[in-house]
């Protein structure tokens, strides 16, 4: 297990992965955040992001991590402020449009298709990489 320090407050808690970014005291208070945002988008379907920030008082960048990790989204229209990661179109929840999500997928199986018969190759890559690293 990793001990680490709240991102948030500071406090050491036990870091379990990309789950817990910050101590569970602090997921906890994100979380009630996160359900007044929610509810605010839903009972406010055309606020922008920064209206949404100023009258939940959650920074804007928390927001657009929740709609990039596809968790909040927003109205058509409302002016979420999120370009597509790959092509730059304007988007409303995630990080890809449409178009550019399903070349992404394709791209992903792509790269898995083509590392998975060669484990010994794999191999000599590491053994290379551990010379280099005695070298220096
Ligand atoms: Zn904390
Ligand atoms: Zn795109």
């Amino acid at each position: 297990m990793e001990v680490r320090s709240c991102r948030s407050c500071g406090k050491l808690y036990n870091y379990l992965g990309r789950t817990t970014p910050v101590c569970p005291n602090c997921m906890k208070l994100l979380e009630e955040k996160f359900q007044v945002v929610k509810e605010y988008i839903r009972d406010n379907p055309g606020a922008n992001i920064q209206k949404v920030s100023d009258a939940t008082e959650v920074s804007v960048k928390i927001i657009k991590q929740w709609v990039r990790e596809e968790r909040l989204s927003f109205a058509e229209g409302s002016g979420v402020g999120l370009e597509c990661e790959s092509c730059g179109a304007n988007i409303l929840t995630g990080r890809f449009c449409a178009n550019c999500k399903g070349k992404v997928m394709q791209d992903i199986n792509g790269i898995l298709e083509s590392n998975k018969p060669k484990p010994v190759e794999q191999k000599k890559q590491k053994d290379s990489a551990k010379m280099r690293f005695l070298d220096n």
